[in-house]
């Protein structure tokens, strides 16, 4: 029986955070320009208010200017359209995010287009999207989560991944899909699947790399697993469990922890794999955004 590596993705963003806080010093002290990021949050949404909360401490510790804006729920859709225009227009903010979810009543499409593409450190414009998926990265922002996951792919196999099978769960517009093109881009070969895929556990038994990005507590067993698989759980779910008759709750995420920590060779942990990844990359997207602002090459 193997006992995989668990993926320390809280210990690799804290390492690419000391970079970008001595990069944003030296863009500060050589250039005068110190990154900004400004955060649109609407409404009351708990979980949301905590990763606002994140980010905002994130940007601080890596020494960028940080803006938070707070929107009440009812606000209408012209006023967060010109707020958006207005940071759009401010030379000081170098990137624009509005957490999602919205309200009902605004238009997540309308919004997240509104950003400038050149602010869009969140990768969601269809201008970067279109960028990624050509293969034009250079002054392309990658959604946050996939290229953090790649990051810990690429410490696992390196950046040639020719002759690896992978399979992304999940084409969400912000994860499955940019990790698709992501893998692609590095040579894997590469299978999408979701919802209408037959037998998944069939296809995850001929993959080197799984990265599951479901929502579906524990759904990828060791079972399914090819032995020496390296594997990415995105998923995070809240789940119930009942302690003594207390009723707790914790995070889980879409692989099973333990099961496939016996076949596979590397796998991420929930908490504390690709979710601290996913912060930092957004301030690796801001600082890029500032050098790219300022005509400084990556
Ligand atoms: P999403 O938009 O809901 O997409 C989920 C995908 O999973 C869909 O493509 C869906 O297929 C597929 N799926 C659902 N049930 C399935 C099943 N039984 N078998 C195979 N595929 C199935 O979710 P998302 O935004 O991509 O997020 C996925 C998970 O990652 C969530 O738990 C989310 O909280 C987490 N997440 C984590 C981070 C992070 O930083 N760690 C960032 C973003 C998201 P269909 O398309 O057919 O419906």
């Amino acid at each position: 029986m193997t006992t995989a590596k668990r993926i320390d993705g809280k210990a690799k963003a804290e390492q690419l955070a000391k970079s970008i806080t001595e990069q944003t010093t030296m863009l500060k002290d050589q250039h005068g320009i110190q990154p900004g990021l400004a955060v649109v949050i609407i409404g009351e949404d708990p979980a949301s208010q905590v990763y606002v909360r994140n980010k905002k401490r994130r940007a601080e510790s890596c020494g960028f200017l940080s803006v938070q804006h707070t929107l009440s729920a009812t606000v209408s859709q012209d006023d967060v359209l010109k707020l958006i225009d207005d940071l759009n227009n401010d030379d000081a903010i170098h990137g624009i995010l509005v957490q999602l979810p919205l309200p009902d009543h605004l238009d997540e499409q309308t919004i997240t287009q509104a950003i400038v593409p050149s602010k869009d450190v969140d990768g969601f414009h269809f201008v970067n999207i279109g960028k990624l998926t050509a293969g034009h990265t250079a002054d392309a922002f990658v959604p946050c989560t996939p290229a953090g996951c790649m990051l810990m792919i690429e410490d696992e196999l390196g950046s040639d991944l020719s002759g690896k099978n992978a399979v992304v769960i999940g084409r969400s517009n912000i994860v499955g899909k940019p990790m698709a093109s992501l893998l692609m881009q590095r040579n894997a070969t590469v299978t999408i699947a979701h919802s209408r895929t037959p037998d998944l556990p069939g296809l995850v038994g001929r993959s080197d790399i799984v990265v599951a990005a479901i929502g579906r507590p524990n759904m990828v067993t060791g079972d399914w697993i090819k032995p020496g698989a390296v594997v990415i759980d995105v998923g995070i779910n809240r789940v119930e469990t009942t302690v003594d008759g207390e009723t707790k709750s914790r995070l889980t995420g879409d692989v099973d922890y333990d099961s496939a920590c016996k076949v596979a060779s590397a796998v991420t942990p929930v908490p504390g794999g690709v979710g601290p990844m996913t912060i930092t990359m957004l301030m690796f997207n801001t600082l890029r955004s500032a050098r790219l602002s300022a005509g400084l090459a990556d």
